[in-house]
């Protein structure tokens, strides 16, 4: 048994160095939590006029899912960000975290990721397969990189899924 934990671990090692992105490791169900993103994205993002939207995504008896909260409403001078320990309460137990998303209101939301939405990611750089994605206020849905430390590395990462707006990639 223990052996057997062995082998399988360095199997693992094996695969993580020989790719390095979350959405190209085996295990990490890239396809599925591209889609299910894009699910929430269609779902949550129209709901998203002047509040923002967070998701933990999971897996849990097989199943991809988000447990997601909603922030207060947003105005010119107060933040409205949304809580994320809120949205990590309602992650049933044993399920498997897969990464976040959250969307940014369209009224008074920006097109760019905020230094705390990039160190939050980036505190859960750590966990094997995570990903973040955010949806700008024009409704682009775009993924970024968790291993971006600052705001400017994260937006050099962006990579672009869609646009719930337009229901097209
Ligand atoms: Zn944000």
């Amino acid at each position: 048994m223990d052996r057997l934990r062995r082998v399988s671990a360095r199997m693992l090692l094996a695969a993580v160095a020989a790719c390095c992105n979350a959405d190209e490791l085996p295990g990490c169900f890239a396809a599925e939590v591209d889609a299910h993103v894009l699910g929430q994205f269609a779902l949550y993002g129209p709901l998203s006029r002047n509040r923002e939207y967070f998701g933990y995504i999971y897996l849990h008896q097989g199943v991809i899912a988000s447990a997601v909260s909603a922030g207060g409403l947003c105005k010119w001078t107060v933040r409205c960000e949304v809580s994320t320990p809120e949205a990590a309460a309602s992650i049933p137990g044993g399920a498997r975290v897969l990464g976040e998303w959250h969307t940014h209101p369209h009224s008074s939301g920006s097109r760019s990721l905020s230094a705390a939405d990039v160190r939050g990611a980036h505190a859960n750089r750590h966990i094997r397969c995570y990903r973040a994605f955010f949806s700008r206020s024009n409704g682009e849905i775009v993924a970024w990189s968790p291993d971006a430390s600052e705001v400017k590395m994260a937006m050099a990462s962006l990579v672009r899924l869609g646009n719930y707006r337009r229901n097209g990639r």
